[in-house]
């Protein structure tokens, strides 16, 4: 009896502390699975582009008599693969840096309303040219405190992906006002907006919907994990809620003093 004692509290001693190791283990596994799919992912994004510029060179090679003149097409579509790559890795490198525990918050006194009419000026030309219309709404009046190279990066993904993901004549939107002790950054398009079981989801990285990866829009998934993390950096709040009839709105709230 005192041998069936021993062995069932030996037993029960492994048990618990396996259940405890796997316990606080747990959070070290998920990080270590995340990074590996990170860089798995990474990698797997930049292979498209590498072995499209690839074969365009390789094929301007076995042209050596011509002209560059002749070879626009190539040539232009091995840049637009470089520019894509440029994209990706400055958000990898983004993301990367977010991950380290380095400092990356510089805040500085804004005046609200001349600096956002000023940054999103350009993207008047860049939605026309692409047959969509743009509009920007800035009310906010006075000074708050905030990083403006992120707010910059959190504005260009918004409004890239607003206008990326409108069909043509579509209109994109953008409202910056002042809520009491908050700036509201509010973008909105009229495209097929975001599925509800896809609002969290597009923040996670890599993450694309279907529609998207089935078109080709060519994002890689990034924008949105950088745009939280900016948000989050501010100690503020990114969501989405639907625009009427169609579309998203991406609302950034941050508490400014
Ligand atoms: P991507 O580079 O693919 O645009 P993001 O992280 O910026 O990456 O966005 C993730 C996904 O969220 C996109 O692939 C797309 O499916 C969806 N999405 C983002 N913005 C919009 C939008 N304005 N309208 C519809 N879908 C969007």
């Amino acid at each position: 009896a005192l041998m069936i004692t021993l062995i069932f509290f030996w037993v029960l001693a492994i048990l618990i502390s396996y259940l405890l190791s796997r316990w606080s283990m747990r959070p070290i596994i998920t990080a270590w699975r995340k990074q590996r799919d990170f860089s798995a992912n990474a990698a797997h994004e930049l292979r498209t582009p590498l072995t499209v510029i690839q074969n365009q060179l390789e094929y301007l090679l076995t042209q050596p008599k011509s002209r560059i003149v002749d070879q626009v097409d190539e040539v232009s579509t091995a840049l637009d693969e470089v520019r894509h790559m440029q994209t990706l890795t400055n958000r990898l490198l983004t993301l990367a840096r977010s991950d380290s525990n380095v400092t990356q918050f510089n805040p500085s006194q804004v005046d609200l309303h001349p600096w956002f009419t000023e940054v999103l000026r350009p993207y008047v030309e860049i939605a026309n040219s692409q047959q969509k219309s743009f509009a920007a709404n800035v009310t906010a009046e006075g000074k708050a405190q905030l990083d403006t190279d992120l707010i910059r990066q959190l504005l260009v993904i918004l409004l890239d992906n607003a206008i990326k993901y409108t069909p043509e004549n579509g209109r994109v939107g953008v409202d910056v006002t002042r809520v009491k002790d908050t700036v509201q950054i509010a973008v909105s398009d009229t495209g097929a907006g975001i599925a509800d079981e896809d609002k969290q989801k597009v923040f996670d990285r890599f993450y694309r919907t279907d529609k998207s990866r089935n078109s080709k829009t060519g994002g890689n998934g990034l924008g949105l994990a950088i745009a939280q993390w900016v948000v989050k950096q501010h100690h503020g709040k990114l969501t989405i809620k639907d625009n009427q009839p169609t579309g998203a709105i991406f609302v950034a709230v941050l508490p400014v003093k």
